[in-house]
């Protein structure tokens, strides 16, 4: 993955993923929050002020439980959030061309100047 994504000039610093099943109740498996915590300790990271991108449910409900704000992103997701119970009371997006406008918005909310996401954006 980290090839992949180099090879269109984009660095990750870290992967984290919970490598337990659903049924051996661990800390780190989503909705819980532990591996965005940890991110956060590794990388000094104030939750407070990040947004977190997700494609699921569980996603949304651990990027609310670390104090992030979180990006619903894909189509399938939007479609259905309808039926979920955060539906309308977060910011989605169905292509990464929306993604890039809610992450810029959501950044630029919480105070931050949208550095990491693209310069595209003039802040004036
Ligand atoms: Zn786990």
């Amino acid at each position: 993955m980290h090839q992949a994504l180099l090879a269109v000039s984009v660095s990750l610093a870290a992967a984290y993923y919970c490598t337990h099943r659903a049924d051996e109740n661990c800390a780190c498996r989503k909705p819980k929050p532990a591996l965005l915590h940890q991110a956060a300790d590794d990388f000094n990271i104030d939750l407070s002020q990040s947004i977190f991108i997700g494609d699921s449910e569980t996603d949304m409900q651990a990027g609310l439980a670390a104090g992030c704000q979180p990006i619903a992103f894909g189509a399938c997701l939007c479609e259905s959030r309808d039926s979920l119970p955060w539906r309308g009371s977060l910011p989605v997006a169905r292509t990464a061309k929306e993604l890039f406008d809610v992450a810029v918005k959501c950044l630029q909310d919480r105070g931050q100047d949208a550095v990491g996401v693209g310069a595209a954006q003039d802040p004036r």
